[in-house]
This record gives structure tokens, sequence and C-alpha cells, in this order.
């Protein structure tokens, strides 16, 4: 098994700044419903319901990692949690406090990383959401001991990623980017893609539980997603910590 984090990246440096700017340049697209976000937009529902499933968010306390534009994070403050969102891209915080104000609700919007973050806020939070990052990171393992450090010992935590298998780099880079243009061209590495043994290998190490892991599939003919079994593309994890 592979486990492609031993980057050496750790803290404030788990970021590579070219997936960054890539972020930055899409910014002002984000709430745009038929833009480059528009599969964020689409599985939003699915997520959301996916993690009220599984914690109750009225009134709990959630941290919503690569929050991007906020469209995850607004959802979960829809839920009455009380949100901190971060991100490292700069325009898509700006994005995100400006479409917070169109929505009336509270949220914090931070520049840092997870790692930076978690050194002063060490178990706050009831429930951890890192959904589509991971596989924009030199150093997911780190991200994911981070999110273990900001959990309360009986809290949650979510994460999203792409499997790396020959139909994950057909349906999720060939089909997304190329084919179906769903997606900008060059949105996503196939090398980053992570596989559930190495993210259960990351939880593992940082003293964390699988409890479930969920496939997300797309039917390119309905242009529906939903969730099942099937995992060899997109896939949601809960975990706990131990
Ligand atoms: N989680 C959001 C956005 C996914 S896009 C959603 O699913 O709706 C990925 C986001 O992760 C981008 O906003 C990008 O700027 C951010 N990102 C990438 N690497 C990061 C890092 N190391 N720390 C914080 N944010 C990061």
């Amino acid at each position: 098994m592979t486990i492609h984090s031993q980057s050496g990246a750790s803290g404030a440096s788990n970021h590579d700044p070219a997936e960054i700017s890539k972020f930055d340049e899409l910014a002002r697209t984000w709430w745009d419903q038929e833009g480059d976000f528009k599969p964020l937009h689409k599985i939003n529902p699915l997520r959301t319901s996916y993690i009220a499933d599984r914690v109750v968010l009225d009134g709990s306390r959630v941290l919503d990692i690569g929050c991007g534009g906020g469209i995850l994070t607004e959802a979960l403050a829809q839920a009455g949690a009380s949100v901190t969102g971060i991100d490292m891209a700069p325009r898509p915080l700006e994005v995100a406090r400006l479409h917070r104000h169109e929505s009336g609700l509270s949220i914090e919007y931070l520049q840092t990383t997870v790692e930076d973050y978690a050194a002063d806020h060490a178990g706050e939070f009831d429930a951890v959401t890192c959904l589509e990052m991971l596989e924009h990171v030199p150093d997911p393992g780190s991200v994911i001991s981070a999110c273990r450090q900001l959990l309360k010992p009986e809290g949650h935590l979510f994460l999203s990623t792409i499997n790396r298998n020959p139909k994950s780099y057909l349906l999720a880079v060939v089909g997304a980017e190329y084919v179906l243009r769903m997606l900008p061209r060059g949105t996503h590495d196939y090398d980053k893609f992570i596989k559930p043994s190495e993210l259960e290998a990351w939880l593992r190490a940082a003293d964390m539980q699988l409890m479930d892991i969920t496939g997300m599939t797309f039917n390119p003919l309905t242009g529906a997603y939903s969730l099942g079994q099937d995992t060899d593309v997109n896939y949601l994890v809960h975990a706990r910590p131990v």
C-alpha cells in the first residue's frame, strides 16, 4: 500500500500554493449554480444530509476546513450549527463573507491552515468537516491528525475525497474535466487521489475509528448524484475519536 503523504510538509507549510491560486482564480464563480462549482452545488444536499443523519447540528460547534466560498459552511449554519470556516485561499473567503451577508447567517471565516488553527483550538468542536480538500493538500495525514486535535472526545469527523484507480481516473479526470466539462481542466491531479485504505491508515494513526464509508455517484444521463455503496470514485467518510 502506498501512503503518499510523507512529503515532509506539515503545519503552516501544509498547503500547495499552486492549488490555492487555482481556487483563488475561480472564486467569483463560486455561487453560480451553473458555473465551475456546479458539482459542489449539486452534491451539497446529499452530503449535508449525510452529516445531519450522524450528528445533531442544531446548537453544535462545527469547523469546516477548506470551506472555499462557503457552500457547505452555509448549509451547516442553516441547520443551526455555530460554524467557523477556514481556507488558505483569500478570494474564496471574500466571496464567502459577502454571501454570508446575503444569507444573514452568522459564520466566522478565517484564512489559516488547520494545523495552525488546531494549536489554539484543541478540543473545541462537536464536528469537523473537510470535504473535497484532502486531494489538494501535500500531507493529508497531517490534516487528519489536526482534525482529531480539534474535536471534543465525543466528536465527529466528516471527510470526502476521490478514490485512486483506473475508473476514478476515467470518470473524475477524463470524464468530468474533458468530456462532460463539468470542472475546469486541471482541477484534479490523479496522483493525489486517495484510496479508502490510505485514509483509514491516517485515521488509525490519529487515534480515530472509521464509522462509515459511503460512495457518491454521478449519473451522466440524468445529471443526478446519489449516495450508495459504490466508493470507486467519490466517497464520504464518517470517523470518531477512539
Ligand atoms: N470544502 C468546500 C470547497 C472544496 S474546494 C466544498 O466542498 O464545498 C477545495 C478548497 O480547499 C479550496 O477552497 C481551497 O482553497 C482549499 N484548500 C486547499 N488546500 C488547503 C489547505 N491546505 N488549507 C486550507 N484550505 C485549503
